[in-house]
């Protein structure tokens, strides 16, 4: 595998936000999204075997009572590598709770089951609309989460009625509207999160607005968290 970074930091998005985790951030992406804040994830990394990526999350997860239980496989986009289905299944085999965040061009059907799976689905103004595997929603269940990155009142719309029109809230443990969060060097503005709070309380949506927590807590350039 080809790996950005592993690192043990708390959990900023989704249903389990505020719990500790361990990423594995694996290094390449086939979309180019106009306010991805993980760029630097695109290109380079080292190589790991499977072996070598348990071997560290077992190192940073630590022994016994306090070990960390959950990990998260992020990119960069995770099913762009082979190897990431069997690295799921190791870590399911040792107990781990597994996440996956990813783009929701690829099938997650190529994944155990058992991992948690959270899956955007790109808005109009991120650039990559259109990419959606629509395979993956028969792939989706009561532990998954559907996640909308909103940058505009336009990409509000597009995820207002894409939740509808497929039934996400029945189908998903939960969908997640995250607003854009303003890139810290400038090169895209965010969207005011209050706002966005606003649009889902004026519609009565059955979702849940989803804020990077990480990005609160540390300065939000900052890698490794
Ligand atoms: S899919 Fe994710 S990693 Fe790829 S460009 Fe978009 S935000 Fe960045």
């Amino acid at each position: 595998m080809v790996i950005t970074e592993i690192f043990k930091s708390i959990q900023g998005e989704g249903t389990r936000a505020g719990l500790p985790c361990i990423f594995v951030r694996v290094t390449g992406c086939n979309l180019r999204c106009t306010w991805c804040d993980t760029a630097y994830a695109f290109h380079g990394g080292k190589k790991y075997t499977v072996e070598g990526v348990l071997d560290a999350v077992r190192a940073l997860a630590g022994e016994g009572n306090g070990r960390i239980s959950l990990v998260e496989i992020t990119g960069g986009e995770p099913l762009l590598q082979p190897e990431t289905p069997a690295l799921a299944e190791k870590l399911l085999a040792e107990g781990y709770t597994v996440m996956i965040e990813t783009s929701g061009e690829r099938y997650v059907g190529v994944l155990p089951r058992e991992v948690i799976k959270i899956v955007d689905v790109k808005c109009p103004d991120s650039g990559e609309p259109d990419t959606f595997d629509v395979a993956n929603l028969g792939e989706l269940d009561k532990k998954d989460e559907v996640k909308f990155v909103i940058a505009s009142r336009r990409d509000y719309e597009f995820a207002r009625d894409f939740t509808a029109s497929h039934k996400l809230a029945e189908r998903v443990h939960e969908v997640l509207f995250s607003p854009v969060f303003a890139d810290p060097e400038g090169r895209w503005p965010g969207l005011n999160a209050r706002e966005l709070a606003e649009w889902i309380l004026a519609d009565s949506l059955p979702v849940r607005l989803g804020l990077q927590l990480h990005k609160f807590i540390w300065d939000p350039a900052m890698k490794g968290v």
